[in-house]
């Protein structure tokens, strides 16, 4: 039965066999370094070292847990229950809600998404009189996470940390949240860690108790913990010792979100006689992609040095490609039409992946992919959690929930409109202020009593009147029937199906999906615990599709192809790096620029544009300084005919003549070459009834050159190219 050791080189075996204990593997991208953690899961219970339940498991993302967990089971050969999986957010949520009361909550707690948090935070401020505009809840904000990220509540953080922020004390307006926070039965994404370690130090017979239950603890992506993750492991590794931490000093990027690549130092320091390990086998990439990557990482000091050499014994590979176009647009159609000639060609679609620096420039990728009919999910950006609609549906949801939540409530009291406008709103403020209840409690005193006049307290009366009604509604017919309920009595659905707008129709097409996601949900308490969680939506359903993210979305995970567009000064790396002339921050978008490369398997194509468009303004870019510290023998440049010839065709290259023409022509060939698009015979006109792969039957309303305009039955109005479509 141990096989499954069978699989590991003798470094990653040790590692793996060295169960008790601390031990610290410190390797490069692609060495296994995840690998060792999951076998060495399975080691200690196919050992019989521990129960599952007595493990704990930290990853970086609700993704790599659920690969995790895969892994796992697939080793164990069956399913992996009850355990003590995932990200450092989850595992101290789960936690807290145990032992909720203990941190001033009770156990439904919610926790709030970064808008909430700002909210509140302006309304602390606000109640204060303070000048919002000059001294930002943003800025405070952050000051807030950092502290929170070193482990320090408000009476922790040393006076000489303090900061004025405008008439007020930094320190004291931290407190004022907290208070709020606790008063809302709620909590921020930068307590979860905070409050867990803050209970394990105050409480030494709970701390034992983890103790008990934790026999081993294994971490992955170690360099990216921040100091608060960091004594929380500490605290609960200190009687077993039995911690395996995996990371990559290479691959910090987080630390703007806090991460201390000084954790590795602690470690050594904090578990004397940890057990070091190194792994140097690349598995995942071939030897090209490595050798660019290796060349790339040279450049920044202060590393604490490793080497890398493949371990993949296949031929050579094809070199890193770099290449340039005249602007973005060129760009994206040229990625999106060697995507389509990979597909051609029998590569899965989810096996390519668009990696960008900034949220923003997925926007003209998905835009081409759209247009094209191209299947592509993102994974984090802008996501379905965060969609307006959404948000407004899972505020009702809170609010049925927990009727103490003022943020739900304020968001949808008058959403759809009941006439309630400031001055009600203020009313209902002052009267909870004032009797120190919920805003919800205070609304149903204010209309007991007669308060409000006309509209308001009609609306107002309907909508408590329906929250009691959908509470029954939850409690005898569950959840999912409870909200398809009050998405239709609330007059939601209607405010949107008003409007008739291809954009309100998909609007209600999500709230539809919405439903569908909370049945999978066996009470309305783990939907929103889940949503909570997974703002950055990576627990979609794996079907084949491009991934479309960005490069710190992208830590950990592994691609055929991958797309590493816009690699140009100022964007990557990006502005801020630049202004800050060099140093750190430089470092830190060139570890990012290696993370990029290093999740490519068989391909790695860079590209850079000419001219692109920040905001509204057209600028001409420079090709990224990243670029010029690629070795000569690791790539091959190409780019677009536009370059040099402004006429040229766009860039529809199909795939077969483009793959050929490449092998045959060896390393200059220009890959991306304008191939003529094959002329439409039969062409498409106006009021042809015509099928479409992913939007489906449509009439034509408009059609210009291979333009056309289609009113889709199900999907609206769309504009897509002529080859896409059939005749009906
Ligand atoms: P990263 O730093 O990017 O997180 P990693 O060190 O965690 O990378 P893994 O993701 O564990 O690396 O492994 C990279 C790839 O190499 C995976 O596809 C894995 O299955 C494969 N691999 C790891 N070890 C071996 C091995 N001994 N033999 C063959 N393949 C391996
Ligand atoms: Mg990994």
């Amino acid at each position: 039965m141990s096989d499954y050791l069978d699989r590991l080189n003798p470094a990653q075996r040790e590692a793996v066999e060295a169960v008790d204990g601390p031990v610290l593997v410190l390797a490069g991208a692609g060495t296994g370094k995840t690998r060792v953690l999951t076998t060495r899961f399975a080691h200690i219970l196919l050992t019989r070292r521990a129960f599952p339940n007595q493990v704990l498991a930290v990853t970086f993302t609700n993704k790599a847990a659920r690969e995790m967990r895969e892994r796992v089971s697939a080793l164990l050969g069956e399913p992996a229950e009850g355990l003590w999986l995932g990200t450092f957010h989850a595992l101290a949520a789960r936690m807290l809600r145990r032992h909720a009361e203990l941190v001033g909550r009770t156990s439904n707690f919610s926790i709030l998404d970064p808008d909430d948090q700002l909210r509140l935070l302006k309304q602390v401020m606000e109640a204060r009189r303070m000048d919002v505009k000059r001294f930002t809840p943003q800025g405070l904000m952050g000051t807030i996470q950092r502290w929170k990220d070193r482990g320090l509540l408000p009476d922790q953080v040393p006076r000489e940390l303090d900061i004025d922020w405008g008439a007020e004390s930094a320190r004291d307006l931290y407190a004022a949240y907290q208070e709020r926070l606790q008063a809302l039965n709620a909590m921020d994404f930068g307590d979860l860690l905070m409050l867990a370690t803050d209970l394990l130090k105050r409480e030494p017979e709970i701390l034992a108790q983890y103790h008990r239950r934790f026999r081993y603890i294994l971490v992955d992506e170690y360099q990216d913990t921040n100091l608060v993750q960091y004594y929380w492991l500490r605290l609960l590794a200190q009687a077993s010792k039995n911690i395996c931490c995996v990371g990559d000093d290479d691959q910090s990027i987080y630390s703007w979100r806090g991460a201390e690549i000084e954790n590795i130092l602690r470690f050594e320091q904090d578990f004397p006689g940890a057990k070091i390990v190194r792994l140097e086998a690349n598995y995942r990439s071939t030897a090209p992609i490595l050798r660019a990557a290796s060349a790339l990482i040279a450049h920044n000091e202060g590393r604490l040095g490793k080497t890398l050499h493949a371990g993949r014994n296949d031929a050579e590979g094809e070199k890193v490609e770099v290449l340039a176009f005249w602007d973005s647009d060129e760009e994206s159609r040229a990625v999106a039409s060697r995507i389509e000639g990979l597909r051609a060609d029998g590569h899965k679609l989810a096996e390519c992946a668009v990696l960008v620096r900034a949220g923003f420039q997925t926007r003209g990728f998905e835009e081409r992919f759209i247009t094209i009919g191209l299947p592509y999910r993102i994974v984090g950006g802008l996501r379905f959690y965060e969609r307006a609609e959404i948000r407004d549906a899972i505020a009702y949801l809170r609010l049925l929930a927990q009727p103490a939540d003022d943020l739900a409530f304020e968001r949808i009291v008058n959403t759809p409109k009941r006439g309630l406008g400031d001055t009600a709103l203020r009313t209902l403020h002052e009267r909870a202020r004032a009797d120190g209840v919920p805003l919800a409690e205070a609304a149903s005193r204010v209309v007991a009593e007669g308060g409000l006049r006309g509209k308001a307290r009609d609306g107002l009366r309907t909508l408590l009147a329906q929250f009691a009604e959908w509470r029954e509604t939850l409690r005898l017919d569950g959840h999912v029937v409870a909200l398809s309920t009050l998405l239709d009595a609330s007059g939601y659905i209607a405010m949107w199906q008003e409007q008739k707008t291809p954009e309100a129709a998909g609007r209600i097409e999500n709230l539809k999906e919405l439903v569908r996601a909370v049945a999978e949900f066996e009470t309305l308490g783990g939907f929103l615990e889940h949503v909570a969680l997974v703002m950055d939506n990576d627990n979609e359903p794996d079907d084949d599709k491009v991934v479309l993210m960005t490069l710190h979305a992208a830590k950990g995970l592994e691609f055929d192809t991958v797309f590493l567009p816009g690699w140009e000064e100022g964007v990557f790396p990006n502005q801020r790096a630049l202004d800050e002339g060099g140093g750190r921050a430089l470092e830190e978008e060139r570890r990012l620029a290696y993370v990029g490369i290093t999740r490519a398997k068989q391909r790695a194509i860079i590209s850079h544009c000419a001219n692109r468009r920040i905001y509204a303004n057209w600028q001409s870019s420079v090709p990224s300084r990243f670029i010029e510290e690629l070795p000569e023998d690791a790539i091959r440049t190409g780019g677009s005919a536009a370059l040099e010839q402004r006429n040229a065709p766009p860039v529809f290259a199909t795939a077969r003549p483009l793959v050929a023409a490449r092998r045959a022509s060896g390393e200059h060939a220009d890959a991306w070459a304008a191939t003529p698009r094959p002329p439409r015979t039969d062409r498409i006109t106006e009021g042809t009834r015509v099928f479409h792969q992913k939007f489906g039957y449509g009439v034509v309303i408009d059609a210009e050159d291979d333009r056309l305009d289609i009113r889709f039955d199900n999907a609206g109005e769309k504009r897509v190219l002529d080859r896409f479509v059939e005749r009906a």
